[in-house]
């Protein structure tokens, strides 16, 4: 059983999936929507990966016979999972095409590997200091403060960060975190935050989406909205650019997101490299000749990418569980889609999670329109019907 190097895999075949959530889920029905099949490693029941795909191995992400499973009935994985174990892919690499590999997805799990990486590629980052101990914290720059602690493993969604002012509450906030291993960052002044997603193939083809520019609330991503007008030429051509330069020397397969600040100045500043499709690359499911999920089933397939193009400005709204409460009573009611849905332009794609919970990703609307303050204005009134 020798592992595929370029070899395409053809429709009706078997395409792994480490991971059993949204984008996993996503995955799924691009790839069955191509007539392949999908075993997904998960170990929970009910996943939104899970009860789409056609078979589900149950186990951990670091079970070795769950893994072997798996490889025993396909010869392609992927994932959707930031925090899969390097080891994971690594074991799976003995009998299956990996992609992203082990060794680039364990340079972007770990914020201080990744940070340095993006530096060494010659690419601006933030100001920062890895910090092992109080100590470096103490010998932290003042040019580094008020600042950013981030724990540099298993963070996201704005979790495992605490804004700190001062050396005082750094050190607060990282024995808070257990003194595990941060990265300390200045707080630098953004005007935007965009990001790139783009996927690579095994020959080395890249694909590059348009950029979207990204809100968050409470550290979880918001709203997406991608009209090409909105960002100067120059920088929207730089970013790509740096994103292509981050793929390539990460060696990377797969498809990727690299979130980007544009600051105050106008300079960008790379921030942190998703190894998976991205919140901010849903648009693509309805307002690009390919999704982000599309690339990723070509490149693991060892087929040829899709083609990137926008056929209209887009934006993303994200939807959380809060939209099931009332704002005011608390009250539990489903969101009234026959509202939402009676906007032209408007695609729904729920995650089919059985709880709502407040913070809680349970699924995106996608707003195409050609007429971008079309499309702005029912965006506007679906977060109106939603909150
Ligand atoms: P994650 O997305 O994994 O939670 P990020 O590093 O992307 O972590 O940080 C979350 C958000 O915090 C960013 O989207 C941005 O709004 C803000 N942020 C992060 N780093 C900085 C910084 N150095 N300066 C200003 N704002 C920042
Ligand atoms: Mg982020």
């Amino acid at each position: 059983n020798t592992v595929l190097t370029s070899a395409v895999v053809y429709p009706g075949q078997w395409l792994g999936m480490l991971g059993g959530g949204q984008l996993g889920r996503m995955f799924c029905h691009a790839a069955q929507s191509m007539g392949y099949k999908v075993v997904v490693l998960d170990p929970a029941q009910d996943s939104p990966a899970g009860t789409v795909a056609e078979k589900q191995v149950f186990a951990a992400y670091d079970d070795v016979k769950g893994l072997d499973e798996l490889a025993a009935l396909t010869r392609v994985v992927t994932t959707e999972f930031e925090n899969v174990p390097a080891a994971s892919l690594k074991q799976l690499s003995e009998n299956c095409r990996v992609s992203p590999g082990a060794a680039a997805v364990a340079v972007v799990q770990d914020r201080i590997a990744e940070k340095a990486f993006i530096a060494s590629q010659g690419i601006p980052v933030a100001p920062y200091a890895e910090v092992r101990s109080a100590a470096d914290l103490e010998k932290a720059g003042q040019h580094l403060f008020p600042g950013i602690l981030k724990a540099a493993r298993l963070g996201y969604d704005g979790k495992g960060q605490a804004r700190v002012a001062n050396v005082q509450e750094a050190l607060a906030a990282f024995e808070s975190f257990g003194n595990v291993p941060c990265v300390l960052e200045a707080m630098l002044p953004l005007k935007e935050e965009i990001s790139v997603v783009m996927a690579r193939g095994f020959d080395g083809e890249v694909a590059v989406f348009p950029i979207g520019q990204n809100t968050h609330v409470n550290g979880i991503l918001a709203t997406t909205v991608v009209n090409p007008g909105l960002i100067a030429e120059s920088i929207q051509h730089q970013a790509k650019q740096a994103a292509i330069k981050i793929a390539e020397g990460l060696n990377y397969f797969g498809v990727l997101c690299i979130e980007f600040f544009i600051l105050d100045d106008n300079s960008l500043v790379a921030n942190e490299v998703a190894p998976r499709p991205h919140n901010s690359g849903h648009y693509t499911m309805n307002a690009c000749a390919s999704s982000q999920f599309e690339q990723q089933v070509r490149v693991m397939a060892g087929m040829p990418l899709g083609s990137t193009q926008l056929r209209a400005p887009a934006i993303m709204l994200n939807i959380l569980g809060d939209s099931w409460f009332h704002p005011e009573t608390g009250a539990f009611a489903e969101p009234v889609w026959e509202k939402v849905l009676a906007l032209p332009g408007v695609s729904l794609h729920l995650y089919g999670k059985s709880e709502a919970r407040k913070g809680r990703k349970m699924g995106h609307v996608n707003v195409v329109h050609e007429n971008f303050d079309t499309a702005l204005a029912h965006a506007r009134q679906i977060s109106k019907i939603l909150n």
